[in-house]
């Protein structure tokens, strides 16, 4: 075998990669059971005698555990949506591509013919004001989609590729990341909230036990230092681990989970919240919203029933994207909000594209990462 092979899918550098890149799942996955035994055992079971708070607690824990865990699963395991195929170049213009790729006019005007053709709805243009072309895919790019160097392929509303998940944030898993988030932030605040009380009391009598011998103990932090090594020494030591990480981790799932519910407000990708896209000539930043109600239900879909279970039920396919217009206001608020919304952005894009953008960048293939 040689060392291209190595490289290429089943060969051993690419499974060696793929492990890797799997690690935090396992990790995942491995401080998500060791949280069951800690909780279901250590908490539950050995520090609490009330039979009916027991079972509330238990109740509760796998409620959230099991909506937490399966949004988790959706999003690793959902792939990332390609663009469909009359998207890419194949067949008969393979070969007119490959005459004209070098020339940027001359590729430009053939793909302008391509849109033409197969009536493709483009709104998003390059910031060269071309057609979004990925020569990695052969493909036209759709709106909304980029290049993910990681998956190798370009993805339907990219947001941006999680190691967490070892997947891209896309269309097709957006609804699934953000529930995996709000349940995860509210499971390990859960956690926190009912492992502390027991925690204390816990603390609190093994102190009294144990006044005489830190009573010679001078320093105050040195006599709680001591008490704690007790504590650990004692067989707690799960449970005080089981309230360092519910509340490390609702504190770095918060970050993310209210700033994914803002992006969610503004109908903006973490991409497009760095870089607004490119339409009709302007950086729009506020292309895609049409106000809060509209742009929530996009991702979770009409049905409320849906809205808090991981089952598919976001709205549109990925692809076709309505551009925020006073006529699609009107559409869908009515007479209400349309015009209020419509002056307040015609206001903002001027100044906004002057500070925000003034620099050119190139398209490029995009990795955003959020560790
Ligand atoms: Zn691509
Ligand atoms: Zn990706």
């Amino acid at each position: 075998m040689s060392c291209r092979d190595c490289t290429r899918k089943g060969g051993c550098v690419y499974t060696t990669f793929w492990l890797v890149r799997f690690l935090p799942v396992v990790l995942v996955s491995l401080a998500t059971g060791w949280g069951i035994y800690a909780y279901t055992y250590e908490l539950c079971i050995l520090s609490i005698d009330n039979w009916p708070q027991r079972i509330i607690y238990l109740f509760i824990f796998y409620a959230l555990l099991i909506l937490f865990y399966t949004s988790y699963l959706r999003t690793v395991y959902t792939k990332a949506w390609k663009p469909p195929q009359k998207y890419c170049i194949e067949g008969a213009s393979k070969a007119t591509y490959e005459s004209v790729k070098d020339d940027e006019r001359q590729l430009q005007l053939f793909l302008s013919d391509i849109a033409r053709e197969r009536d493709l709805t483009l709104l998003v243009r390059g910031f060269d004001h071309g057609i979004r072309f990925c020569d990695k895919c052969c493909c036209i790019k759709p709106d909304r989609s980029h290049h993910c160097s990681m998956c190798e392929q370009c993805v339907l509303k990219f947001d941006h590729h999680c190691p967490w998940v070892n997947n891209c944030v896309n269309f097709g898993n957006y609804k699934y990341f953000i529930l995996f988030l709000a349940y995860g932030f509210i499971f390990c605040i859960w956690i926190a909230a009912t492992t502390l009380p027991s925690f204390i009391d816990f603390w609190r009598h093994e102190y009294d036990m144990n006044k005489k011998q830190y009573d010679s103990i001078d320093s105050v932090i040195q006599r709680n230092l001591k008490h704690l090594h007790t504590v650990l020494s004692n067989g707690r030591f799960p449970l005080v681990f089981l309230l360092f990480l519910s509340c490390m981790f609702s504190l770095s799932l918060s970050f993310l989970f209210f700033y994914h519910l803002y992006l969610t407000a503004k109908n903006r990708t973490t991409v497009e919240s760095f870089r607004a896209p490119m339409i009709d000539g302007k950086y729009a930043k506020d292309a895609f919203n049409h106000g809060i109600r509209a742009n929530y239900r996009e991702i979770f879909g009409s049905h409320p029933l849906y809205w808090f279970l991981p089952v598919p039920s976001s709205l549109g396919d990925g692809v076709e994207f309505k551009k925020w217009t006073m006529d699609a206001a009107l559409t869908t608020h009515g007479n209400r909000n349309g015009p209020l919304r419509y002056s307040l952005l015609q206001q903002r894009d001027e100044s906004e594209m002057q500070h925000l953008y003034s620099e050119d960048e190139d398209e490029e293939d995009l990795n955003v990462r959020i560790v």
